[in-house]
């Protein structure tokens, strides 16, 4: 797999005293949506800012598109568009005369002023100034400007915070579709399981300046369920516990099931096949669902 963003032990203080970054290493895979996860403080921006060449590199390597920022900086950034901080947007001014600042500043063509205000749903909203915008709008106005010059990869650092629910939902369905249709690699970073889980398929999640967990969300999931637990319903309680607690396994009830913890399938089997020969009547037998925020917050220790 090529891999669009890769960085190896990457460490970072801004004083001798924290070590903000520790050995961090991500793998962004070309074409994907990555999600950069952690709660706040835990590094993400500083990740993202050595990525762009805005930190000074300490410790490590950061390479991207195959080639060595410390080496490659102008190219890669040609290449590259990102929100960290908000762009400089003139409030008394529209979309379209904002977009063409930015464009004779990059020296792209006019064309893709017009290109960049539909790809991020401003098209019509012609004269009005930027300062009657809705955050939402502002936004994707400075996603706009990161577009101009038609990069190969996006960095978008928190680019929903303080949106509204209907904000959120244009913003997601905005990566979306640059990532679909214009086959843009995205690496967008939230300290919001919930709002990242339904647009990302790699995630990377980081605390305390080391990465937890990096994978696809369904290697998140496949390796939390291991650690997961099996919920029983039957029609005694009390005995079903006994039978567990004779071959080891400590339960509890919980809204009147049976809990325990995960178990091999042979021995789940032969423990069900005991109860039912000891005439128990096994209503329903299901893995205790996890959602993501729930492991997010395991891994995190919250
Ligand atoms: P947030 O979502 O709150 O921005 P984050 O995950 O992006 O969090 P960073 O902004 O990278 O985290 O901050 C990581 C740590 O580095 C924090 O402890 C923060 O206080 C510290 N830090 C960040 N910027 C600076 C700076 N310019 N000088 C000193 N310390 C800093």
């Amino acid at each position: 797999m090529s891999y669009c963003i890769e960085t190896r032990g990457l460490s970072y203080h801004y004083s001798k005293q924290e070590q903000v970054l520790n050995n961090v290493h991500l793998k962004v895979p070309e074409g994907t949506i990555y999600g950069f996860l952690g709660p706040n403080g835990a590094g993400k921006t500083t990740t993202l800012r050595l990525m762009l060449g805005l930190l000074k590199q300490q410790q490590g390597d950061i390479e991207i598109f195959g080639k060595k920022m410390s080496s490659h900086r102008m190219e890669i950034l040609q290449q590259l568009g990102s929100l960290i901080e908000s762009p400089s947007l003139y409030g008394h001014l529209s979309a379209r005369e904002n977009l063409l600042i930015w464009q004779t500043i990059y020296k792209c063509d006019k064309s893709r002023v017009e290109e960049v205000l539909k790809l991020v749903g401003l098209a019509e909203t012609g004269k009005k100034k930027v300062s009657k915008f809705s955050l939402g709008m502002k936004q994707r106005l400075s996603i706009g400007v990161a577009l101009l010059h038609s990069p190969k990869l996006l960095v978008l650092d928190e680019p929903t915070n303080g949106l509204d629910p209907q904000g959120i939902i244009e913003m997601r369905e905005l990566l979306r579709n640059l990532n679909r249709e214009e086959k843009i690699t995205i690496i967008v970073s939230s300290h919001l399981l919930s709002e990242i889980e339904k647009l990302v398929t790699h995630l990377g999640i980081i605390y305390k300046g080391e990465i937890q967990f990096q994978g696809t969300l369904e290697d998140l999931k496949k390796a939390r369920s291991q650690a997961g637990k099996i919920v029983v319903e039957t029609n005694n309680n009390p005995t079903f516990i006994q039978l567990l607690s004779s071959h080891g396994v400590s339960a509890v009830v919980e809204d009147r099931k049976v809990v325990f913890p995960f178990l091999e399938k042979e021995k789940l089997g032969d423990l069900l096949s005991e109860a039912v020969h000891k005439g128990l009547k096994l209503y329903e037998v299901s893995p205790m669902k996890e959602d993501l925020e729930s492991i997010f917050m395991e891994i995190t220790n919250q």
